[in-house]
């Protein structure tokens, strides 16, 4: 599933083949943004800021006036983006997905499918749309003491989802929240208060940029790429725990709650509270 470190990734990727080239044909199919053009803009780079996607554009060549403009695209658990080579188009089945198609003079097109939350704004008021994020391990300016600062802010709130909370620190996604109350031996409902905070902050740095860095290592939690073994609980319920021989619990998302979403746990090697404290959270 889409996390920071997917989403550095897939910026990374857009860069190699789409840094430099100058769109010549754009169609953003989202109503809002329907009547803009990127035409004659050529592609600066991409930047993250959690699972926040920031394609940055140039001024326009012909606009003496003209500003840097950032297209700002969210993954959420589908989006994708897709790079056809000169002369060749998506399949036809799925056209209906696309949001976002760029001609670029190279002849490729990059294809944005499923994008979420679309948005074009000057590159100066990018704040506008990532202002709020916390600290990102995969940014240059990561800032773990803010991180830490920010977590013990809400020290009764549960470990899972204060992680969750992209204000807080930004990037990890249900699967690193998850595999990191495993390692860090707590229920997933411990109050964040209760935890070694320091010591979680770093541990999920380390994490998010070995996966998002090193090959082979992606959304590997366990050090064993065998599928069923990568990940310590996630995706396993009803197995055994990888390190106890427990059977591995889960419990179901509250429905439209991003701060309750589906959790694995080992009740062996994650005492704790258990999911009965659990309480709908006000939708933000
Ligand atoms: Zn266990």
């Amino acid at each position: 599933m889409p996390e920071g470190d997917s989403v550095w990734k897939l910026a990374r990727r857009l860069d190699r083949t789409l840094l430099g080239r100058t769109v010549v044909r754009s169609d953003l199919r989202v109503p809002r943004l329907a009547t803009r053009d990127l035409a004659g803009r050529r592609m600066v780079e991409h930047a993250t800021y959690g699972k926040h996607l920031l394609t940055r554009l140039s001024a326009r060549a012909d606009e003496p006036d003209g500003v840097p403009v950032t297209l700002h695209s969210h993954l959420r658990m589908d989006g994708e983006w897709s790079v056809t080579g000169p002369g060749k188009v998506l399949p036809r089945r799925m056209m209906h997905e696309v949001r976002l198609v760029l001609g670029l003079d190279s002849g490729s097109t990059a294809w944005g499918l499923r994008l979420h939350d679309l948005d074009l704004v000057a590159t100066a008021d990018e704040a506008q749309l990532v202002g709020h994020l916390g600290p990102d391990p995969l940014r240059d300016d990561w800032d773990p003491a803010e991180a830490v600062r920010r977590l013990r802010a809400t020290p009764s709130t549960p470990f899972v989802s204060a992680l969750l909370d992209q204000t807080l620190i930004c990037g990890l996604g249900n699967l690193w929240v998850n595999e990191l109350a495993f390692l860090m031996g707590v229920s997933p409902w411990t109050p964040i208060g209760d935890v070694d905070v320091e010591r979680l902050v770093t541990r999920a740095a380390t994490a998010l940029k070995h996966s998002a860095t090193v090959p082979g290592a992606y959304q590997v939690t366990t050090g064993l790429s065998r599928r069923g073994e990568d990940h310590w609980v996630t995706g396993r319920a009803g197995r055994r725990c990888l390190r106890c021989g427990t059977e591995v619990q889960v419990v179901a998302e509250l429905p439209n709650d991003a701060a309750h979403r589906r959790t694995w746990w080992c009740p062996h090697c994650q005492p704790g509270p258990g999911p009965e404290v659990r309480v709908a959270s006000r939708q933000r």
